[in-house]
């Protein structure tokens, strides 16, 4: 057990929250693309030297471990890991009162070292702990595993024990909470009723206006799954009277229900959506607020691969400090970064082969495709004209294709369509060798986005709010294909930094239209550019980096968020 550096701590001013966080690959307490975010934001803060500190939950389950039978039907295993192993336990514990009950919480470490040496922590909460009764005790188990009053349970134990957890740690002059999605509502709602005991309830309006100031609030999700609500019935239950009566009467009962997105607009000084076209979307969602833009950006020194990294050491020796100086990548030669990349290409293809035994070819066009196997990101949409993608695969001089995503054990739209890849994938195999990748993760989608010739990503307008893995294929030099939507509306310039499907950002997707455009644009352009023009493709390489990796990346997003959510007034 070890005592924080609290000199440090004390001087911190920014509290971030989040339900999940991905920092590294051996820590399996992230789902997905949020987490990664929630990790690489954490990362640049570090970078920054921000008095920042990030609160998130223990999940001793992890998320899953996915395993895929040879038709493609995927089974899940609790990703049990030993926190003990890997973090420090830190003093004090704190309880809150939820059920009816009181819920001891304690908290495990983890200093994540900036660039240049300065530590921000993770605190992350755990009620697994002998004081506790069963039920409790696995209140921070799974990653969103349990039912509707399980998530409520987390969401509380994370946003009111988060909020004690600091103040018992002496962090009693932070500046700004940042409420990373709508999961971490309730810390809005712990400052609140601190206020309302301190002041009493007739001041209400004034200690919403008290914490207004204090919370700033991103949104990551314009699909409506995405966002959570409770009946009040069960707000009730959990949470108790006191609270729900809080909640009336700020307005955050509508309905019956109680959304935790509108709630967390209702407390927070400052809202941001993910990229531009999703502040639109969101703005659109939750008419009366103000949804600001910071596209997001991923961290330059975690996604760049192995190799990619050696040559801009080379060539941009401070890039790690400064990605935005990646724009000097231009000076590369362009056969550095082709061989560059080939070596990230050899080393991916041998870990797939020793994965799946399954052995790609180094000099065929491989596409990559790895994300959530949630249905708006339609993984299929590829294996949707199988004859004319065979007869697309033959003409050219050889396509491959790698695919990883897990679906949430209760998807079964997800479920059904990883099983339709392989299904479909298997009949064409002849012609487009591919593999499915088990048990998605951080390190299989370093390998990915560095290894692959081209990311693939193809979701339904308007619902991919940013999307980052295309930001990490950029700065290995790996070109996009992918629908006009999140990020890539504002990353993509056509035959320069890759290519898009479909037709514009502003017009709704048409399934079949752009299964054509895919097909259209990899038999037409994409194809031949790499097989007949080795030179031409590897520009378009070298520019991905110099325009895209330069500027997507957390270090730009995070000075986003210090000049327009973190300033007050
Ligand atoms: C980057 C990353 C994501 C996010 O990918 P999207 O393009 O946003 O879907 C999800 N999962 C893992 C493991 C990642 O590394």
């Amino acid at each position: 057990m070890s005592a924080p550096n609290q000199g440090s701590l004390r001087s911190s001013r920014i509290a971030y929250f989040s339900m999940e966080v991905g920092v590294r690959s051996d820590l399996p307490t992230y789902s997905g693309g949020l987490g990664v975010l929630s990790g690489d934001t954490i990362k640049a803060a570090a970078d920054l030297e921000l008095p920042f500190v990030a609160v998130s939950l223990v999940h001793r389950d992890g998320y899953f471990r996915q395993t895929l039978d040879a038709e493609g039907r995927q089974r899940e295993e609790a990703a049990t890991w030993d926190p003990g192993e890997y973090l420090d336990r830190v003093e004090p514990r704190v309880t809150v009162e939820i059920e009816g009950r009181s819920v001891v919480v304690q908290a495990w470490k983890l200093a994540v070292i900036g660039v240049t040496g300065h530590e921000v922590p993770i605190f992350f909460l755990d009620t697994d702990i002998e004081d506790n009764a069963d039920p409790d005790r696995r209140i921070t188990g799974p990653l969103y595993g349990g039912d509707e009053r399980i998530r409520l349970l987390q969401e509380a134990v994370l946003g009111i024990g988060g909020v004690k957890l600091l103040q018992g740690l002496g962090l009693d002059e932070l500046e700004t909470y940042h409420l990373n999605e709508g999961h971490s509502a309730l810390l809005g709602l712990a400052l609140l009723e601190e206020l309302a005991e301190s002041r009493g309830h007739e001041e209400i309006s004034e200690g919403l206006e008290e914490v207004r100031s204090r919370c700033v609030f991103t949104t990551h999700t314009p699909v409506a799954a995405g966002h959570d609500v409770f009946p009040i019935g069960l707000v009730e239950e959990v949470l108790g009277e006191r609270r729900t009566a809080l909640l009336q009467a700020i307005g955050a009962v509508e309905e019956g229900v109680v959304n935790m997105t509108r709630l967390a607009l209702r407390l927070s000084r400052f809202c941001n959506g993910v990229a531009m076209r999703h502040a639109q979307v969101s703005g659109e969602m939750f008419p009366g607020y103000q949804v600001h833009p910071i596209t997001n950006g991923v961290h330059a020194a975690t996604w760049t691969g192995a190799p990619m990294r050696g040559l801009f050491d080379e060539y941009v020796p401070a890039w790690r400090e400064d990605p935005y100086l990646l724009r000097h990548a231009v000076d590369i030669p362009l056969h550095r970064i082709r061989a560059t990349h080939r070596e990230a290409k050899e080393q991916l293809l041998s870990e797939v082969e020793r994965r799946s035994g399954r052995r790609l070819a180094p000099d065929r066009l491989t596409l990559g495709f790895a994300r959530r196997a949630a249905p708006y990101k339609r993984a299929d949409l590829l294996m949707r004209d199988p004859e004319r993608l065979r007869a697309v695969a033959r003409a050219s001089g050889g396509l491959q294709i790698l695919y990883a995503g897990k679906a949430h054990p209760r998807n079964e739209e997800g479920k059904e369509m990883i099983r339709r890849v392989v299904e479909v994938a298997e009949t064409l195999k002849e012609d487009m060798a591919f593999a499915y990748l088990e048990d998605y993760d951080m390190e299989l989608g370093g390998l990915l986005t560095a290894g692959v010739d081209v990311w693939l990503n193809n979701p339904t307008k308007p619902l991919e709010a940013s999307g980052t893995s295309g930001m990490k294929a950029a700065l290995n030099g790996v070109p996009c294909l992918s629908v006009l939507d999140g990020w890539w509306i504002e990353g993509h310039v056509e035959g320069v930094t890759g290519w898009s499907i479909g037709t514009g950002w502003d017009q709704p997707s048409d399934t079949d239209q752009e299964v054509h455009s895919l097909l259209d644009q990899l038999e037409g352009t994409v194809l031949p550019l790499y097989y007949d023009d080795p030179d031409g493709w590897a520009r378009v390489m070298r520019s991905s980096i110099v325009l895209n990796g330069s500027y997507f990346h957390a270090r730009r997003m995070m000075h986003e968020y210090q000049a327009r959510a973190y300033r007050r007034g």
